[in-house]
């Protein structure tokens, strides 16, 4: 079920859980100000997750709330990860959905890093 971006932060969300280190995950990349993993169910031979270590719904909560020691420290990270999985060269693709119509469904903020293989366009028609 996708998520109302405007809804208030759920701290027994999945992913706040795996933060807590109360459910697994295959970690690829920690720092202060994220954490990144593999997905559950990857859509591309590299799909790895990138959450921000604070508590934010979406890309709205974080791009208006969040610190800017926040933002740069999850940024750097997402591109550190997408560098560290070698990605640059070949190209890849983020994606942050949010909300209703973007299909959102865990409402802890996550960039998707998506890459391994051509792309194709960006949505499917
Ligand atoms: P969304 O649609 O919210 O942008 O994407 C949520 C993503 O989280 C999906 O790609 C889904 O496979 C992934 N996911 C959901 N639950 C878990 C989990 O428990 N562990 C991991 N590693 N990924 C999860």
């Amino acid at each position: 079920m996708p998520i109302d971006a405007t809804q208030p932060y759920d701290d027994q969300n999945i992913f706040a859980k795996i933060l807590r280190g109360e459910i697994p995950n295959r970690t690829v990349y920690e720092d202060e100000w994220a954490l990144a993993f593999h997905d559950i169910n990857p859509q591309a031979p590299d799909h790895v997750l990138v959450i921000p270590k604070g508590a934010y719904v979406c890309w709205d909560d974080f791009s208006a709330k969040a610190s800017d020691a926040e933002i740069a420290g999850f940024t750097r990270a997402v591109g550190h990860v997408a560098r560290e999985l070698g990605l640059v060269e070949p190209g890849y693709r983020l994606l942050a959905n949010t909300g209703f119509d973007a299909h959102q469904e865990v409402p802890h903020l996550h960039v998707h890093i998506f890459g391994g293989k051509p792309l194709g366009p960006m949505l499917v028609r």
